[in-house]
């Protein structure tokens, strides 16, 4: 089984369905390594390993490793880097929560994402978990860029929102198109997270507010006590945003997440 790595991925074709675009930069790998800091004392969880380009690192941390890929042809490859029972295959968005492995240490959790679906698979571990120490992951630079920023940017967005509510947001170095294969059309950043450890009835509390965060933000360039005044009537919300010295002309982009957290945590 040990044939020559190159020999076999370059059998395999990019299915861009999949999103896939391998890695071919040194450079990835060594900063995800670097922010996740794997060791011997963690479980690493990588989604979508493709043909190993990160996987092989991983391995030479000495951390128990579980891989998530939904392509069926990088078996062999896959195999022949880490045992069969450490890798599940399948879309991870469909996986149920409650059959995925048990990490019998702190888990830390990494992927070269797909573009169509990196956004999903952060907010699937930040609203349901489970709640990994870290992830890094590398996404298109706009997805990694807005899930970082404070409020006032000009980039700052439900997701930035969404982000901080769960976890501490850091975005890391930036790659340009040449760095995979099958070139993508955007560049991509490294996203680093480091999630709250909430109690339940918290994260079900932020999970609520974002219900009302994601109706101001459809209208994000509108005034957010107007908005609230118009889709939330049976509430006094002139009365909330006085109450927590929001300024009433303020948009959803001048609210912090602390103070979107006070204006929908309690009701
Ligand atoms: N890690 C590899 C690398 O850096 O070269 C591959 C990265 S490629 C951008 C994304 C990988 O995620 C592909 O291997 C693809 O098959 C896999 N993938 C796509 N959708 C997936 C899903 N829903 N669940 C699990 N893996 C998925």
């Amino acid at each position: 089984m040990n044939r020559p790595f190159r020999n076999n991925c370059n059998f395999i074709k990019a299915k861009k369905s999949l999103g896939q675009n391998f890695c071919i930069d040194e450079r990835i790998p060594n900063e995800i390594i670097k922010e996740l800091a794997p060791d011997k004392d963690f479980c690493v969880w990588e989604i979508g390993p493709g043909k190993g380009a990160l996987t092989k690192r991983l391995i030479e941390t000495g951390a128990d490793i579980h891989l998530f890929e939904i392509d069926k042809r990088m078996e062999e490859i896959l195999e022949s880097l880490c045992p069969k029972e450490n890798i599940t295959w399948g879309d991870f968005l469909e996986l149920d929560i409650n059959e995925l492995p048990v990490p019998t240490k702190p888990l830390l959790v990494c992927g070269n994402l797909p573009y169509y679906c990196g956004t999903h698979i952060i907010k699937q571990f930040l609203e349901k978990g489970p709640t990994p120490t870290r992830l890094v992951f590398l996404l298109q630079h706009e997805v990694a860029l807005k899930a970082s920023v404070p409020v006032n940017h000009k980039e700052y967005s439900y997701l930035s929102v969404h982000t901080a509510l769960f976890a501490k947001a850091r975005i890391g170095n930036k790659y340009g198109p040449a760095s995979f294969v099958p070139q993508p059309k955007i560049d991509s950043s490294v996203l680093i997270l480091e999630p709250f450890q909430l109690s339940e009835e918290e994260r079900q509390k932020r999970i609520k507010a974002l219900i009302f965060i994601s109706a101001l933000f459809t209208q994000r360039r509108k005034m957010a006590l107007s908005t609230l005044k118009k889709t939330f009537s049976e509430i006094n919300w002139a009365e909330r945003f006085a109450k927590l010295g929001i300024d009433e002309k303020a948009r959803p982009e001048n609210i912090s997440p602390e103070q979107f957290l006070e204006l929908f945590g309690n009701l």
